[in-house]
């Protein structure tokens, strides 16, 4: 297993971000490999997605897609839907948002408006990752109105994750 950690969030107010113990982003990444497991058993891509906020597991989401046809049923999608409704409130400052995929463009967005403060993936996603791509959405400081960039964990139980993907394709 091989985990590399890109940028470290300087963000005010301060938050204890999650994964400080030995093992915590390997625990919490099983549990989005149970959720991308549910996903595929529905014919959908697997990917599952939570969210952490002060070691709680507040949201949690699977992929949708193809079988909704609802462009925005990607996991973290779901996860951040979750949290926000579980919690009450649009902010998710302090928050880790683990996946078994990079988060593309689309679910960056998401991310870097709701503040949320640690991005935990396994696998790359090549071309529209929010980290790795030519457009990076999740760690771009220059963006006029975002606050900092999240810290980023890349790798945690990739070949896991590889493996669980290597069937099927997403989008
Ligand atoms: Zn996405």
């Amino acid at each position: 297993m091989r985990s590399t950690v890109r940028g470290i969030s300087t963000s005010g107010r301060s938050m204890k971000t999650i994964g400080d113990e030995p093992g915590t982003h390997e625990r919490y990444m099983q549990r989005c490999i149970e959720l991308a497991r549910t996903a595929l058993q529905r014919g959908n891509v697997p990917v599952g997605s939570i969210v952490v906020l002060e070691g709680s597991i507040v949201g949690e989401g699977f992929e949708t897609l193809p079988a909704s046809n609802d462009i925005l049923g990607h996991a973290e999608v779901i996860a951040c839907g979750d949290a926000v409704a579980r919690t009450g409130s649009k902010s998710l400052v302090g928050a880790s948002l683990y996946s078994t995929a990079e988060p593309c463009f689309m679910c960056s967005y998401l991310i870097r408006e709701y503040e949320i403060g640690q991005v935990v993936y396994a696998i790359d996603s090549p071309g529209i990752g929010g980290a790795t791509s030519n457009h990076p959405i999740l760690t771009d400081v220059s963006i006029a109105n975002w606050g900092p960039a999240p810290n980023i964990v890349a790798g945690i139980l990739r070949e896991e994750c590889q493996l669980l993907r290597s069937s099927t394709t997403r989008q």
